[in-house]
């Protein structure tokens, strides 16, 4: 490899995802044959869907669907509408959530959809379209008992309304389990748009209490101010924390006194924009090296790199985004003592309550709010701690130590089912 081939490699995070699996698996004692079975989906989608376009064209779309291991039970994650999804980002964010799954102990393995599109250019019908054309062109993988979808980057419960829609009248019969995410009235869970951020807010407590932190004094940046980031800005705002910094992808806002919260949660658009109505803004590169004592990347992937990693302020850093720090800076951050709480754990919270859900379909009985807030709060608590001991116990980082638990079950499942 030459240097150019080396650098992108770093910021490659299928590679990447492969190579501390890969290690979890060695430190767990499983065969390599263990690791060639996870390295790679079982099952990868590659389908073609065309769409009638309000002018009356048709545009042909790909999408994906990406299965990485059903040795526990169906498998299971979000679709995202984007123009720069690709089949290899797919296939490491299915391999990522059946590490989510296995973290916080669901009866579930990954999956990942997407679809390469930009829904910003498209119109309220054509969306509609593009959904159920999706459903029709991945049912015959996907079900209740087989994979089961759920939002993630652009989608949302009108979607997933449309889609569930799309399959139940392939099948013949409603079928409320066949997807996550779901308006209310449809079957959906209560609490689940916030879920995410309301796990990453309990593993952001738990962080706090392992590093002697009082919360209400903790000073806090968060990149990005999207689904994940602006709930988070609204529920460590509520618990007392001082938020002094947030971005989205235009700019940064940095205030050492605290952000008017409330101000900038009811100026941001759908996209999460709000940084275009000041004048004085940083970039994003910067907002990073802040003051603060917690950091929570939540916008995208390779944002802490060796590059910045020795410039980070924070005494915690929580990856409420998905892949936002590369292993080199996770080496860093780790020789420097800072307590790194990794994507995989962090951002459970939205696959626990996805899985509410799809209980709560099965059986036809509805939690309230609270319910599902302290069941929640339970699995996330506990998925911290193991993580957190094992990291102590066998002398890891806390990612290699959340990629072990995340692996171990499915990879029990794996040997016991015959595979390997
Ligand atoms: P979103 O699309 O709602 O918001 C993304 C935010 O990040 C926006 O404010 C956008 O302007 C900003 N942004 C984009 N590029 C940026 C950049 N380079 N620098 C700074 N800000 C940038 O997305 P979301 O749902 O909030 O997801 C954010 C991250 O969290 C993603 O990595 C996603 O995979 C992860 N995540 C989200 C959920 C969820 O339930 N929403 C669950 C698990 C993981």
């Amino acid at each position: 490899m030459d240097e150019k081939e080396k650098q992108l490699d770093k910021l490659d995070v299928f590679a990447s995802t492969q190579k501390v699996i890969k290690k979890a698996l060695d430190k767990l004692g499983y065969p390599n044959e263990m690791y060639e079975l996870m390295k790679e989906p079982i099952r990868m989608l590659t389908v073609r869907i065309p769409v009638r376009m309000d002018d009356g064209s048709t545009k042909i779309f790909t999408g994906f669907r990406a299965q990485h291991n059903d040795a526990v039970g169906p498998t299971k994650g979000g679709v995202r509408f984007h123009p720069n999804v690709t089949e290899k980002e797919v296939k490491a964010l299915s391999i990522w959530m059946s590490l989510k799954a296995g973290i916080v102990d669901l009866p579930y393995g990954g999956g990942k959809g997407g679809i390469i599109c930009d829904p910003r250019q498209m119109s309220f019908r054509e969306l509609e379209r593009l959904s159920r054309g999706y459903v029709r062109a991945i049912s015959q993988i996907v079900g209740p008992t087989k994979d089961i979808p759920a939002p993630d980057a652009f989608t949302n419960s009108q979607i997933m309304a449309w889609m569930l829609d799309e399959y139940s009248r392939i099948r013949e019969f409603d079928s409320p389990g066949f997807i996550t995410g779901k308006p209310i009235v449809l079957g959906g869970s209560h609490g689940r748009e916030s879920a995410t951020a309301n796990g990453v807010t309990i593993c952001i407590k738990e962080a706090a209490k392992k590093k002697g932190l009082n919360l209400e004094d903790a000073r806090v940046i968060i990149q990005g101010f999207g689904n994940a980031g602006s709930f988070l800005a609204k529920f460590l705002h509520d618990a007392g924390a001082l938020v002094v910094g947030i971005s989205d992808a235009y700019g940064a806002l940095y205030d050492p006194e605290g952000l008017d919260i409330e101000y900038l949660l009811d100026r941001r658009d759908s996209f999460g924009t709000v940084t275009k109505l000041f004048k004085e803004t940083m970039t994003n590169e910067e907002l990073l090296e802040q003051e603060c004592d917690i950091l929570v990347p939540a916008a995208s992937e390779n944002q802490i790199t060796e590059d910045n990693a020795h410039q980070i302020k924070a005494s915690i850093v929580v990856e409420a985004a998905n892949g936002p720090t590369t292993i080199e800076g996770t080496n860093i951050l780790t020789e420097r003592d800072i307590l790194l709480v990794p994507d995989v754990l962090a951002s459970a919270g939205g696959v626990t309550v996805s899985y509410f859900e799809w209980v709560q379909n099965n059986q036809g009985y509805y939690w309230t709010e609270a319910e599902v807030e302290r069941k929640l709060e339970a699995v996330m608590i506990q998925a911290f701690d193991s993580t957190y001991h094992l990291a102590r116990s066998r002398k890891v980082d806390m990612r290699l130590a959340a990629y072990m638990v995340g692996v171990r079950k499915m990879a029990e499942a794996s040997r016991f089912r015959g595979w390997i």
